[in-house]
């Protein structure tokens, strides 16, 4: 392509409102630009990257036999009613109605769609197993759609999905999957950290996710030197940090109410008492869960882990609960709040309190705490559970090395849903030996406009993108120091016939511009190569070799004649 009439809308300035450096670089180069909240319009450059990464998704999902289809991204309500869906999905799913009045929904992603046509063309062990994928808009109303492409309510997902006769036969896709998105993440320059996640409550039993680290990422994950651990933090464990345990009191006497009218916050009540540091207080937090108040207690000091939460009691209707309602059912306002003595509702410790003794915490009379508490003897009403965020430093549950926490953004998730949509669907096939069976399946979603901004995030520098050649919108840019003149003009031309002849993607910059307005741009959009037939090296029949990124200085020349040999051995 001629940069002359290329549509290739650069940037001097930061976009304003723009933090993630992904989000940055994309719009400073050309790549996107917004309509409206999380949705982008991609322009040239962005949709030669998305070309390339869908190659090579197109590529790993047929050596694992998937097979290609395309499916309406606009549903009828029907099918996401049929999984149960329809109520479980919160405010995520765009719905709207047609004409007639009939209630529609969005594409967030497509187990339904491709379960009805499982039970409908799938109807004996013979045909299994089989692998479908499509790369298809997705549309999601995130609540909080930010940092670019990297989090839009319009995105692009390769989704494929696995039918399996049973348990078995989904460990195998699975199994697929995982070795192909490796090789997929490998091959667009990326190293993300496949982590154990939470099934949620959509159903499944195992899942993984990819986690690229990345300054703009929302997701923190857990991993461990020691072992090899890594776990979202959402389900993550560890041993918790014994600070305090050891010198609990090996008995306690009765809860011993004492005043606190100043103090209503764990840092208060650390600061004011002595015998209250927060990890001898029980933290007592009202949620209102299915409609219904219920206590979560922990240790002061860490915190209550939603996704937790809601995998601990099977539903995510859940929320804190206001003001009023907590006076109603503790009697006493948040800062004095406890749990001895409750009866009437439900109350969830998390494992971190077992066994504890000596513990302060609320008397659920205003101004007042309880001491000495022990948690067997004066809760013994409690359901325990997993719920609290680990923290940095505590040792692996594993091995007992210390954890870290790294920030990160999911690029890919693959799934067992078992029977979770083809049992609610009535999608089964006829065995071998004649009965019938629920479908086996797994899903597995993957970015495509994800990858490509979390492929910026691992990749640039001050001046711009430095694309991994595999995804690079072009491979090479010859820039003419000055286009007017004859010879340098020759000899760009020439190369340019020479580099798209040999099958390269190339880019001639023939902008009759200054080589610094020149070579700013070809950085900023991160082309891998630049060929710069400049007068100094034409003397000696050699043209400019400089490779994006290349921060040793030195400058490369090579013969005219060498100049595709050489790419083709760079590239390779
Ligand atoms: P996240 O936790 O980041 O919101 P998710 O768990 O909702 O992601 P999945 O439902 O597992 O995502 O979707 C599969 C893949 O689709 C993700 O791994 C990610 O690559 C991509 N994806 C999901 N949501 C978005 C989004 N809002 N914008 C861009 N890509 C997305
Ligand atoms: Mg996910």
């Amino acid at each position: 392509m001629r940069w002359s009439q290329s549509f290739l809308p650069t940037l001097r300035d930061d976009p304003a409102g723009a933090e993630a450096a992904s989000h940055i670089l994309m719009v400073r180069a050309g790549l996107i630009r917004q309509l409206g909240a999380g949705l982008y319009s991609y322009l040239p450059l962005a949709t030669r990257v998305m070309a390339r990464i869908e190659a090579i998704v197109r590529e790993e999902m047929t050596a694992i036999g998937g097979q290609e289809l395309r499916l309406p991204a606009l549903h009828p309500a029907e099918i996401w009613k049929e999984s149960g869906r329809w109520d479980q999905v919160d405010a995520t799913l765009f719905r709207l109605q047609d004409r007639r009045g009939a209630d529609m929904a969005l594409a967030m992603t497509a187990e339904e769609v491709f379960t009805s046509i499982a039970r409908d063309d799938l109807a004996s062990y013979r045909l299994l197993p089989q692998i479908w994928y499509q790369i298809q808009p997705k549309f999601r109303d995130e609540p909080r759609p930010k940092s670019g492409v990297l989090r839009g309510r319009q995105f692009l997902m390769k989704d494929s999905y696995s039918f399996d006769l049973d348990e078995a036969g989904l460990a195998e896709s699975f199994q697929k999957h995982h070795d192909a998105y490796r090789r997929v993440y490998e091959r667009c320059g990326l190293e993300p950290i496949p982590v154990e996640a939470s099934s949620g409550t959509m159903g499944g039993s195992e899942s993984v996710e990819f986690m690229a680290v990345c300054d703009a990422g929302e997701d923190w994950i857990v991993t461990c030197d020691g072992c090899g651990y890594a776990a979202n933090l959402e389900k993550a464990t560890s041993r918790h940090g014994g600070c305090g345990e050891a010198d609990d009191p090996d008995s306690c006497p009765a809860p011993e109410k004492f005043a606190t009218p100043d103090q209503r916050t764990i840092e208060e009540l650390a600061q004011a008492f002595d015998f209250a540091p927060a990890t001898r207080q029980i933290k007592t937090l009202v949620q209102v869960v299915d409609g219904q108040p219920v206590l979560f207690l922990l240790r002061g000091d860490y915190e209550l882990n939603d996704v937790k939460q809601a995998d601990a009691l099977g539903t995510t209707d859940q929320r804190p609960a206001r003001p009023e309602e907590i006076e109603k059912v503790l009697g006493a306002q948040a800062g004095s709040l406890g749990a001895v003595g409750v009866e009437e509702i439900e109350v969830y410790a998390d494992e971190s309190l077992r066994g504890r003794r000596g513990m302060v915490t609320g008397a659920n009379e205003d101004g007042f705490h309880l001491r000495h508490v022990d948690v067997e003897r004066d809760l013994p009403q409690v359901k325990w559970v997993d719920v609290r965020s680990v923290v940095e430093g505590e040792g692996c549950s594993n091995c007992g090395e210390p954890i870290a926490l790294k920030k990160t953004i999911e690029i890919g998730h693959i799934f067992k849903l078992g029977v979770r949509y083809s049992e609610p669907m009535r999608a089964r096939v006829l065995t071998a030996e004649g009965k019938e069976t629920p479908l086996v399946m797994g899903s597995y979603g993957i970015g495509i406009d994800r990858i490509m901004a979390a492929a910026i995030e691992a990749h640039h520098d001050d001046d711009g993108i430095v694309w991994p050649k595999s995804i690079a919108p072009f491979d090479v840019v010859v820039s003419p120091v000055k286009m007017k003149d004859e010879v340098q003009r020759d000899a760009a031309e020439k190369l340019y016939a020479e580099l798209r002849e040999a099958g390269f993607e190339v880019l001639l910059d023939d902008r009759d511009e200054r080589p610094g307005v020149k070579f700013k741009d070809a950085d900023l959009i991160g082309v891998p190569f630049r060929i710069v037939p400049g007068p100094r090296a034409l003397v000696n029949g050699n043209v400019e070799f400089v490779t994006r990124g290349d921060r040793s200085g030195e400058k490369e020349e090579v013969p005219l004649g060498d100049v595709v040999e050489e790419l083709r051995r760079r590239l390779a």
